[in-house]
């Protein structure tokens, strides 16, 4: 492997460490500050602390070498655990400490506040917009305080001009870095947005609004996995508008979308909501009805039937009769999607040929007709 790889693997490994690379884009870019955050953290607090020791400046050298070692230990617990909201928690924490140690003793010849202007992106960063400008507003009044009314922890001695010039750069620094946010966080919300459309669009159909055929496999797959490890049935319910292609060819191929519209429509209401259901194909559905077998599904598709004979289809002055042919399987426990998906078919062949406008059932493995022809429609 080429020692750039190497680099670069070993930086990947060490920023996103404790942490699966599938995790959401937002939680991995936190992780990612947290853990680069906590490594730069510690060499500065580790040179500056071994600095310290050299000029026997002894106080200031403990503070930085504990505060380096309860960060080494924070990340090693972060490694351990994964718990990186809680890591961000304490490198915060730890922040705030240097932070006020730094302003209030003042470091090495008065240039410890030199070191205060990295909390505020840092802080921004991992807590938000809201929150983040909560803390930084805190850390800024805080400071306030500590640099202008007397008091006992104030052990630097500024001229008033760097008191003020001090807090001014701190609140510009703090504002630019907000804006940053602000807008991070605006092109990361539109984008999760946008996600959020397109997967939406991926698995709808457009013209119904239903699911689509390829959607629906994948929930079956999963209805599949479920009905085998909880061996709860499920029923498939397979539906296509009769005499179809006479309602184009009478009324038009705009009015057969709306018919399709509206069929789809009304199969939907008439289903409980933990039902799923998909255009299948050009003027066919597909329902899944979990957790369900006879008679239960069998009442569902008589409901479904009975519901579209009645819907009221209006073309002009005209009132059009539609109706649907269901072919209806409750799968065996172990039964896979394609056994299932072919005895519905089956049934629903066996409904067209017995007549229209009726439900087939299996029963042990054929077809069993369970609907009458109530009201054959012509078209
Ligand atoms: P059957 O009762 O045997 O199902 O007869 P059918 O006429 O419904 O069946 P066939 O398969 O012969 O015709 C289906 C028709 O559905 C043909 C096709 O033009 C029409 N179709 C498929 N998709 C759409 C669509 O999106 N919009 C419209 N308007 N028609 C569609
Ligand atoms: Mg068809
Ligand atoms: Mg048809």
């Amino acid at each position: 492997m080429y020692i750039h790889t190497r680099i670069k693997s070993a930086f990947r490994h060490l920023a996103y460490a404790g942490l699966s690379q599938d995790a959401d884009i937002e939680i991995l870019r936190k992780v990612f500050l947290v853990n680069v955050f906590s490594t730069i953290g510690m060499i500065f607090l580790l040179g500056f602390g071994i600095d310290s020791i050299v000029d026997h400046r002894h106080k200031l050298a403990t503070v930085l070498l504990s505060l380096a070692a309860v960060t080494l230990v924070n990340y090693l617990m972060m490694l351990r655990v994964g718990k990186h909201a809680m890591g961000a928690h304490a490198i915060s924490i730890i922040m705030g400490a240097l932070f006020f140690y730094l302003l209030c003793s003042g470091g090495v010849q008065q240039t410890g506040p030199l070191w205060c202007y990295a909390a505020a992106p840092f802080l921004l960063f991992i807590y938000g917009v809201r929150w983040g400008a909560v803390v930084v507003s805190l850390l800024i009044i805080i400071a306030a305080i500590l640099l202008y009314v007397p008091n006992p922890i104030m052990v630097a001695h500024y001229p008033e001009i760097l008191k003020s010039r001090f807090l001014a750069s701190f609140l510009a620094v703090s504002i630019m870095s907000y804006i940053h946010e602000y807008a991070r966080h605006r092109s990361y919300s539109s984008l999760m947005n946008l996600r959020h459309k397109v997967e939406q669009e991926a698995r709808t159909d457009e013209l119904t609004h239903l699911f689509n055929r390829r959607h629906m496999y994948e929930y079956l797959q999963q209805a599949e996995h479920r009905m085998h490890r909880l061996k709860v049935p499920m029923s498939v319910l397979l539906i296509d508008i009769d005499n179809f292609k006479r309602i184009n060819d009478n009324y038009g191929h705009q009015f057969g979308d709306r018919v399709l519209v509206e069929i789809a429509q009304a199969l939907r209401h008439s289903l409980r909501d933990y039902d799923s259901i998909a255009r299948w194909g050009g003027e066919e559905f597909l329902v899944v009805l979990s957790d369900t077998e006879n008679p239960a599904a069998k009442i569902v598709a008589e409901k479904l039937r009975t519901t579209i004979e009645q819907l009221p289809m209006q073309f002009g002055e005209k009132q059009i009769g539609v109706t649907i042919s269901i072919g209806m399987h409750t799968a065996g426990i172990s039964e896979k999607v394609e056994s299932m998906l072919k005895q519905a078919d089956h049934n629903l062949y066996a409904a067209k040929h017995n007549g229209r406008n009726m439900i087939i059932e299996s029963q042990h493995g054929s077809g069993d007709k369970i609907g009458l022809i109530t009201n054959l429609v012509t078209i």
